[in-house]
């Protein structure tokens, strides 16, 4: 495996210079041809998800496939306007000059993506790398086997591996393929492996995007809609059972308002994700990815109810199916090990506050999260926690929506990522911003040339109009 690994690298390390000069339109070709490959294999795409982490069709639709059908269309309506250089004003010494931005591609860049939503998490820096014209060796997670298939066969159908290839596999391919001194590294995964690529990254100073994870807090506050807050957090929790990166993983909650959220929280469930108001509606609810997985989310309900938290809602566990049923938390101790690692699973603890300030003071007392939401009909209220917390992005009174949005970029801060996709935000992420001056004949530079003598007036001119 390492000698075919290194052998592709060494090929994209040729086959870069020639895909720099590819203009919009061959660009564009490109990003098509990947679509119509995803459309002839769409129906082996949902099986994949299905046998992975049995998505329904429709899950699997709105979040994965027709969400890369969206954003390839963005690129293709965009591309062109993307990459015109950007002109941009002069300074004192290009006065006369032309002063543009030039995007460059990268050159040979790694995607490392993980198995929540396997599909749409490799495809979509994939794009933005295709659409910035770069080379691409791609490592889907080795979690959710099915999908990394479907997504290997889909690159085969369309690109030659000098350009585009895919390398199925554990840790031990991404530390081969950590080794090698990419232009880029895309990496989606958790915080802890983010270091490991972050260190591997900075032996050769390869620049990085890490898209992390963490804890998502939900601060609902007295003037919120609770029925409303309730049954979007409900669906934001849920769907995917939890196993979403922007899911909320935490509720802050007014005191007085916490039965209330669990009545509401608890008919949301019941509507969205049981048959006949008793079973599972196993269509609508996926299962955990693996029973590695399951039996640390069991662990986590374990240990904080032998520390004093108590099951409000919800807490059966099917092990045959990998299935844990939505489960409300109260009473949590802060030294329960829910409270300080992500859950990535279908357990929501509701922590209570006394003012705004408290839940503030209480997200600010964890890392920076990917998300946080804020439920609230006060918009002094919402302004105050927006400006007084830091989150990758946020939401007002919803959850997880914007990341449908490629206009807005998404992405995390500190241990919940750096850097940004989607959109123009992963183009410019594939790309590297070069500033280009193209000098008139008649240009000024030559008056800070040596020597210096009688020329204060050039300084005097310059701390004028720099
Ligand atoms: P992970 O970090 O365990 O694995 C991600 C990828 O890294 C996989 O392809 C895996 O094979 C590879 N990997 C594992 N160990 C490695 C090592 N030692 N060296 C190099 N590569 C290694 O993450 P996961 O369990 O697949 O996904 C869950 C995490 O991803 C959560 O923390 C979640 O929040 C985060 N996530 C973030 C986003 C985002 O967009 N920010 C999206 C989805 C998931």
């Amino acid at each position: 495996m390492t000698q075919t690994i290194n052998s592709v690298f060494e090929a994209q390390q040729q086959y870069k210079y020639t895909l720099r000069n590819t203009n919009a339109a061959q660009r564009i070709k490109k990003l098509k041809t990947l679509k119509a490959s995803i459309e002839k294999n769409e129906s082996s795409i949902y099986k994949a998800l299905q046998n992975d982490l049995r998505k329904s069709h429709f899950e699997a639709a709105v979040t994965e496939v027709i969400f890369i059908y969206g954003e390839i269309d963005f690129a293709i309506k965009n591309l062109g306007k993307w990459m015109r250089p950007r002109r941009v004003g002069k300074s004192m010494v290009s006065l006369m000059a032309k002063n543009r931005i030039y995007y460059e591609p990268k050159g040979s860049c790694l995607i490392i993506s993980p198995w929540n939503y396997p599909f749409q998490l490799m495809m979509s820096p994939l794009l933005s790398a295709i659409a910035a014209g770069n080379c691409a060796i791609l490592k889907p997670s080795e979690l959710s086997p099915s999908t990394s298939q479907i997504i290997s066969k889909i690159i085969k159908e369309c690109f030659e591996e000098q350009e585009i290839c895919c390398f199925e596999g554990d840790v031990t391919v991404s530390t081969t393929l950590l080794n090698l001194p990419f232009d880029h590294i895309f990496f989606t995964g958790s915080p802890a492996i983010g270091k490991i690529v972050m260190e591997a990254a900075a032996k050769h100073l390869t620049s990085v995007t890490l898209e992390l994870g963490g804890k998502s807090p939900t601060i609902i506050d007295q003037s919120a809609n609770i029925s409303n807050a309730a049954e979007k957090i409900a669906w934001g929790k849920l769907v995917n059972a939890g196993q979403t990166c922007i899911a909320p993983d935490y509720i802050l909650v007014p005191e007085h308002k916490e039965q209330e959220f669990i009545k509401a929280y608890s008919e949301a469930t019941q509507r969205l994700f049981f048959k006949n108001n008793q079973q599972i509606n196993e269509d609508a609810y996926a299962k955990i990815i693996n029973p590695k997985h399951f039996k640390r989310i069991v662990a986590l309900i374990e240990d904080a109810t032998s520390k004093g938290a108590k099951i409000s809602y919800g807490g059966e566990t099917q092990e045959v199916s990998q299935t844990i049923n939505p489960t409300l938390l109260t009473q949590l101790p802060s030294a329960a090990n829910i409270m300080n690692e992500e859950i990535f699973g279908p357990v929501l603890p509701i922590i209570t506050y006394k003012t705004v300030d408290d839940a503030i003071a209480t997200v600010n007392s964890k890392s920076k999260p990917l998300a946080l939401y804020i439920f609230s009909e006060d918009s002094k209220n919402t302004r105050h926690i927006i400006n007084n917390t830091s989150a990758g992005g946020t939401c007002v009174n919803d959850v997880l929506i914007h990341i449908s949005n490629p206009k807005l970029p998404f992405g995390g801060v500190n241990s919940s990522g750096m850097g940004s996709c989607h959109g123009i935000f992963g183009f410019k992420t594939f790309s590297h911003e070069r500033a280009v001056v193209f000098q008139s004949a008649m240009n000024m530079s030559s008056m800070i040339y040596p020597p210096y003598e009688g020329k204060s007036w050039v300084l005097k001119l310059l701390k004028k109009l720099m």
